[in-house]
Parts: C-alpha cells; sequence; structure tokens
C-alpha cells in the first residue's frame, strides 16, 4: 500500500508538556512581557536591550527543557515513512529546537529559531546558544549591538513560505498540532489544504480557533494525542 504523504503543522501546545509556555498560559512568559514590546521589529528598536532579556529568558528555559512524547512519535513517523519512501514534511511554528532533540531530521522553522542569531544589520545568521547582549559584535560585518534573535516577528514574514506552500499542496493528509489558530499565514494552511483536497485534522487540547475546517480531530494532550495517533498511521502502514 502507498502510504500518505503527511504534512504536519506543529504550535507551542506540542511543547507545553515539556515545560514551555504557550502564549495562552495564564501564566506564561507572555503575560510578565507586553507583546507588542517583545515580539515587533517596533518594540526591538524602541528597546532593544529588553527584548534580548526576553529571548534570552526563553533560551534559558529551553535548556531545562526536554523533548516529550509527542516529539519522539512524530519522529518516529517520519523514520517509518522514510524506509518506506514516503513523504513526512514537519513543519512548527515553534521556534524551540525539542523536535530535533526528539530525533527529527530537519523540520521547518517558519517562526525561527531561538538558538541562533541575526544581525540587525547584515542578515548574517548563525548558531548561538548563550545570550545575546548589545555588547557583542556581529562574527560577519563587525558592528556591536546589532545582534537579534532569529525569529520572526509580528509585521515580519515567516521563513520557507514556497517550500511550505509546495508540501503543502501536495500532501495526501494535512495535520494540525497544539496551535490555536490564531495567528497567520498558519492559522489559514488548513484552508489551503482543503482547497488542494487534502485531508485535514487537528490534534488539540480543546478546539482551536479553525476547527470547523478540519476534516477530523483529537483532542487530548499532545503526549498522549500524538502517539496514539502515530502508533495507527504506523499500524496501518505494515
Ligand atoms: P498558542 O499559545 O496560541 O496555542 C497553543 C495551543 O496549544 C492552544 O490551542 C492550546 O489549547 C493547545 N495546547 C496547550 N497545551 C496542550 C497540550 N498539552 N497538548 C496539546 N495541545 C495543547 O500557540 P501557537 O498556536 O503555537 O501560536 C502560533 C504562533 O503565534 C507562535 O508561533 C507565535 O509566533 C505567535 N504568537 C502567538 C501569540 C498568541 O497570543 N496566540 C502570542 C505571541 C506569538
Ligand atoms: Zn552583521
Amino acid at each position: 500500500m502507498a502510504l500518505p504523504n503527511i504534512f504536519v503543522l506543529t504550535g507551542a501546545g506540542v511543547s507545553a508538556e515539556s515545560g514551555l509556555s504557550t502564549f495562552r498560559d495564564k501564566d506564561g512568559l507572555w503575560t510578565q512581557y507586553p507583546l507588542e514590546e517583545v515580539a515587533s521589529i517596533q518594540g526591538y528598536e524602541r528597546n532593544p536591550g529588553r527584548v534580548l532579556a526576553f529571548y534570552n529568558l526563553r533560551r534559558s528555559k529551553l535548556f531545562e527543557a526536554k523533548p516529550n512524547a509527542a516529539h519522539f512519535a512524530l519522529a518516529q513517523l517520519e523514520a517509518a515513512w522514510a524506509a518506506r519512501g514516503a513523504i513526512i514534511t514537519l513543519c512548527t511554528q515553534n521556534i524551540d529546537n525539542l523536535h530535533e532533540q526528539g530525533g527529527s531530521k530537519r523540520p521547518i522553522h517558519m517562526h525561527g529559531e531561538l538558538s541562533k542569531s541575526r544581525c540587525h544589520d547584515c542578515g548574517d545568521v548563525r548558531i548561538a546558544d548563550g545570550d545575546l547582549l548589545l555588547t557583542l559584535g556581529c562574527m560577519a560585518c563587525g558592528r556591536i549591538g546589532g545582534l537579534r534573535p532569529h525569529v520572526v516577528w509580528f509585521g515580519e514574514t515567516p521563513l520557507f513560505l514556497d517550500e511550505i506552500y509546495d508540501a503543502l499542496s501536495t500532501a495526501d493528509l494535512f495535520v494540525s498540532i497544539g496551535t490555536s489558530g490564531a495567528v497567520y499565514p498558519a492559522a489559514g494552511f488548513v484552508s489551503m489544504a482543503r482547497e488542494a483536497g487534502v485531508s485535514t485534522m487537528e490534534i488539540n487540547l480543546e478546539p482551536s480557533e479553525n476547527a470547523d475546517a478540519f476534516d477530523s480531530a483529537h483532542y487530548g494532550k499532545a503526549s498522549e494525542a500524538v502517539p496514539a495517533w502515530v502508533a495507527e498511521m504506523i499500524a496501518l502502514a505494515h
């Protein structure tokens, strides 16, 4: 049997049980910092030090976090599909690296990566595991003070959109995991998939804002619902 090509989109809910806050958590990091000040270019230009401090805190929380059963299950699905020459595209809105830590080979980070810096001046992107500080210089252009986290802020265009749209429109199944469906363009992937004739399913703690757009849904914790779905898919493949 030919296996379906699957496009998986993940959001903050997949990392919640690893101890990283979602944006909607009542006492999450986001309630302590005004969103428009720490996740926009205008906020960065007003107060770069505050923005760097916010992401330094998020990066230190990431160092304490471990992948959970949902990350591991997605990597297992990816390996099973790769062994049969079938395609899984894993696209994440998360800037953490828990999919990689869980064994996924090349997740597409459409909103960037916390473990990389980007130079505001020359655009150089490179691995940056430590704190970003205004006193640091860019390794490429040498300018001091211009390093920012390599993350996509409100008002900026997500990364890899052409690759994402190609993979989405040629998939057989679109699965959205742990995302509220509130932020575009990712929230629009389900409609694009439907228009391209792709089946759609969501796995989330509760119905997302665009729950009606999905053909089917499993509601529950990612650490339970994702491994259960992956086990079903792998059983079908045998
Ligand atoms: P989100 O916080 O908006 O939604 C998380 C979703 O995960 C919710 O639907 C929640 O029900 C679900 N969830 C929580 N715990 C779960 C668990 N254990 N198992 C399964 N599901 C669980 O996050 P998002 O959808 O990833 O946000 C999308 C993008 O929006 C982010 O990448 C970020 O760039 C941007 N953003 C959003 C907000 C916001 O207020 N929505 C704020 C800042 C940035
Ligand atoms: Zn530079």
